[in-house]
């Protein structure tokens, strides 16, 4: 074992012994207070029933005094305008993205080269999507072509900029105008692609993919991946976009999950955490299928302020996402122990992370070119 590691663990080691030591007399002091507490309490004769009532509630339990288990909160200063980007940011015609020009995308076809993957493709080397949406996505794809064995599947949209969504609206509002329909181009600022968080599937045999036959698979299982299917017909009166089965958006794994098996939209499952689990009242409790448990709360941002104090968890790992209208979404890995003061890794890998390097989308014009090729209208995925 190299000395540095080896030293490191005894410092670790006598250090777990101290803590051991402060918290078995934190203990003891706790049972002894709470002892004579309740001494105290039995020796005060009681002339008065309720009275007596009341000294009785107010013994504290020892018991629950040094929980190690408990989730312990401390605020944390962020950016208020932060609540514009994240994971689960809500982009829909009343809700604009605002892109900071720094997200941090990939190139899926870059990223399927560098990993040897062949089990599916995009359309060409331009389309990208954010960081940490590519490696749920090739394992869900990954995973259905060891059942399906099809090589057709292909991402016919990802990551578009405000300017390409401009030309697309232009180009779909020119060709059909006024038909008074919900929206299949959506207005630029105000699509999903331009977060990076959202795809398009399509496949190369008719360009006609609507998540049937092998396809079904992709579209029942992906919640599994973080994903969900973002626009379908059930809910087309909430997020006023027709039914897409395609088109696939990134949430993360404990949400998909609750969306899916509480059939919520995304409009939906915002407006639940921010009426039923704010950070004050109840938390939502989660445990996905592979054994993690998440613990997930809304906090409001201080719009007056620059700077917004969101309560997180200390010495547990933790993910926050803006929600694109008023708040902060936390999502707590219950049982990701860490560290105090590395707590939130995650936004390291997250887009809600403004660190990552940029990668400049100057493909409007091929990518444009790509689809005005298509000749059926499902290929047009919007
Ligand atoms: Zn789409």
């Amino acid at each position: 074992m190299p000395k540095d590691i080896s030293k490191e663990k005894s410092i670790r080691k006598a250090k777990t012994t101290v803590e051991l030591v402060i918290c078995a007399v934190i203990l003891g002091t706790s049972v002894f207070l709470g002892k004579s507490c309740f001494d105290r309490v039995k020796v005060v004769p009681s002339t008065n029933k309720e009275a007596t009532k009341i000294e009785e509630i107010e013994i504290p339990d020892p018991s629950t005094a040094v929980d190690p288990n408990k989730i312990v909160f401390a605020p944390s200063p962020i950016e208020t305008k932060k609540k514009f980007s994240g994971n689960l940011i809500l982009v829909n015609n009343d809700n604009e993205y605002f892109s900071t020009g720094t997200e941090n995308l990939v190139s899926i076809m870059t990223k399927n080269d560098e990993a040897g993957r062949s089990t599916f493709t995009a359309v060409d080397y331009d389309y990208t999507i954010l960081e940490p949406a590519y490696e749920p996505l090739a394992k869900m794809v990954d995973d259905w072509h060891e059942i399906y064995n099809n090589d057709t599947l292909i991402v016919y949209g990802s990551h578009r900029t405000k300017e390409f969504q401009q030309q697309l609206y232009d180009q779909f509002t020119a060709d059909t105008s006024g038909d008074g329909e919900a929206p299949i181009v959506a207005l630029p600022g105000f699509s999903e692609h331009e977060t990076g968080l959202a795809f398009d599937f399509s496949e190369t045999t008719e360009y006609n993919y609507q998540g049937t036959g092998d396809f079904q698979w992709l579209n029942n299982n992906c919640h599994k991946y973080g994903f969900v299917i973002r626009y379908t017909e059930e809910k087309e009166a909430i997020t006023e976009y027709r039914s897409e089965p395609w088109h696939f958006r990134y949430v993360g794994i404990p949400h998909a999950k609750y969306m899916t098996e509480n059939n919520l939209c995304l409009e939906e499952y915002i407006e639940l955490l921010r009426n039923a689990y704010n950070y004050n009242d109840e938390h939502l409790k989660i445990n996905d299928e592979y054994g993690a448990a998440y613990e997930i709360y809304f906090y409001p941002s201080d719009d007056a302020a620059e700077v917004t104090n969101v309560p997180v968890p200390t010495g547990v790992k933790y993910e926050i996402s803006g929600n694109n209208v008023d708040g902060f979404i936390v999502t707590v890995h219950v049982d990701e122990k860490t560290e105090i003061g590395s707590e939130n890794l995650s936004f390291t890998t997250s887009p809600y992370s403004f660190s990552a390097t940029t990668t400049a989308d100057s493909s409007a014009e091929t990518t444009a070119d790509t689809t005005t090729d298509s000749t059926t209208e499902t290929t047009v995925a919007y």
